[in-house]
């Protein structure tokens, strides 16, 4: 299939030419005529797919007759680094088009979003919280909506947002073009589907299996080791960028500061930085300033990079979608990648659980010459234990219980990888995670 075969604008086609694309990718296979029928769309993808010009191209489509200088179509998107790449989608895809595309989320000063607003966009892009603040101020005007977009759901449901959703979806037109985009589709996500889509058309792709060209190895390691071993793992893999996942915000910053102190450009990214910070290592980490990004889950969700040769799960995700996820991130768009995962004896029940999902063994492997005897030292040092946050002496808000529960894991938490009790140096169990690892560094390598 062709992309000339949807009957695009010709101002549109000659953008996707421009873009590179020359095949459109199974999302936009199915999603692309569907949208431009008009229909209400539920779209299982998950990031990696195409998925954001699977809505974007079609929505380009549809602005181009009818007025301007009016909100005309408005995504919706948790995080603002995902809605920043949306944004970018729509300038790169509507290039000659004359439309207008904004991004209002928060953590940014509000007056140029009410000032792009007063100028006149057709496209919005938002994080629930401020496109609400505008809302309520009468800063924006919805009443012309004609589609609204919701970009990863399920995404937005973990992060408390649905209520926000409800919200604003009372204050735009009932007659609209909805579409829904997960990558999963838990009851919640299901249930607002059926609140909001009307007589929709569901389409899918590999929604549960890692693009197929990714290599995915597990390498088994104690807790106190694994800086070591990334380190080692970094030395001797021909790397371009590496995304590497911790479980906390804690450890990212400490993981970007030891890989900058050996040497390494690298930067953290996770919520306590201010936009601008976030805003520098994102874009440093796109252009190859930084070839090593830190990050937690929320911080990278939906982070289209698409150099990115190696997912390196510093700590195992907490489900088999996260790892799904993450790894997505790598392996784009038909680009090969690796995805390194290193797993505690802990992790043991998580392996299965991700194996069972993806419905194949993942390869052990060990690095050979690398020292796996090493003992914990007395109080383990790699993080063990992260400055206490006071604890809170009063019942919080009922609104900040919600808040602060966003996405955040309690490094304080029995089952923390980094509270195993300092004590006895425990004996190395490389093969913890389950069958025997393979050395590496004289086998599996990517060839580039
Ligand atoms: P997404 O799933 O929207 O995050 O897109 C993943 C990556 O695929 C982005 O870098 C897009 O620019 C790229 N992409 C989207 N559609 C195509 C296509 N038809 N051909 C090649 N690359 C594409």
């Amino acid at each position: 299939m062709e992309f000339q075969e949807f009957n695009l604008h010709p101002i549109i086609a000659a953008s996707i030419k421009e873009a590179g694309y020359v095949t459109p990718t199974p999302i936009q296979q199915q999603a692309i005529p569907t949208v431009m029928q008009g229909r209400d769309v539920m779209g299982l993808a998950q990031t990696g797919t195409g998925k954001t010009a699977a809505f974007a191209l079609p929505v380009l489509n549809r602005l181009m007759e009818g007025p301007r200088g009016r909100v005309r179509a408005l995504v919706v998107a948790p995080t603002r680094e995902l809605a920043e790449q949306i944004h970018e989608s729509f300038v790169t895809l509507g290039k000659q088009t004359k439309l207008k595309s904004v991004t209002v989320y928060g953590g940014v000063n509000v007056n140029p979003q009410i000032q792009a607003l007063r100028n006149g966009v057709e496209i919005v892009v938002a994080c629930p919280g401020r496109l609400l603040d505008h809302i309520g101020q009468g800063t924006i005007d919805l009443s012309g909506l004609e589609v609204l977009v919701l970009d990863e759901a399920d995404q937005m449901f973990d992060m408390g947002f649905l209520p926000d959703i409800r919200r604003i979806l009372g204050h735009i037109p009932a007659k609209r073009q909805t579409l829904l985009f997960s990558a999963t589709m838990p009851p919640s996500i299901n249930k607002l589907a059926h609140d909001i889509l009307s007589n929709p058309v569901t389409v899918q792709v590999g929604n549960t299996a890692p693009p197929v060209t990714v290599s995915h190895a597990l390498y088994p390691v104690e807790q106190h080791l694994k800086t070591a071993l990334l380190m080692e793992l970094l030395k001797h893999t021909d790397t371009d960028s590496v995304l590497i996942f911790t479980r906390t915000k804690h450890r990212a910053k400490r993981l970007g500061e030891q890989l900058e102190k050996a040497g390494y450009k690298a930067a953290s990214l996770q919520g306590n930085l201010s936009q601008n910070r976030r805003q520098a290592a994102l874009d440093g980490f796109r252009d190859g300033t930084y070839q090593i990004l830190v990050a937690t889950d929320i911080a990278a969700r939906g982070i289209d990079v698409s150099q990115i040769s190696h997912v390196v799960n510093y700590d195992i995700p907490d489900t088999p979608e996260a790892y799904v996820h993450r790894i997505g991130r790598t392996g784009r768009a038909a680009k090969s990648g690796d995805a390194f995962t290193m797993v505690c004896s802990d992790d043991t029940v998580m392996v299965r659980t991700i194996e069972k999902k993806l419905g194949a063994p993942l390869e052990r492997r060990m690095v050979e010459g690398f020292d796996y005897t090493v003992p914990a030292p007395k109080k383990d040092a790699e993080f063990a234990r992260p400055p206490r946050e006071p604890r809170p002496t009063r019942k919080p808000a009922q609104g900040q219980a919600k808040k602060s529960s966003v996405g955040s894991i309690n490094p304080f938490k029995s089952d923390h990888p980094g509270n195993k009790p300092a004590g006895r140096p425990q004996q190395p169990r490389p093969g913890a995670a389950g069958g025997a690892p393979k050395p590496v560094f004289n086998s599996s390598r990517r060839g580039k």
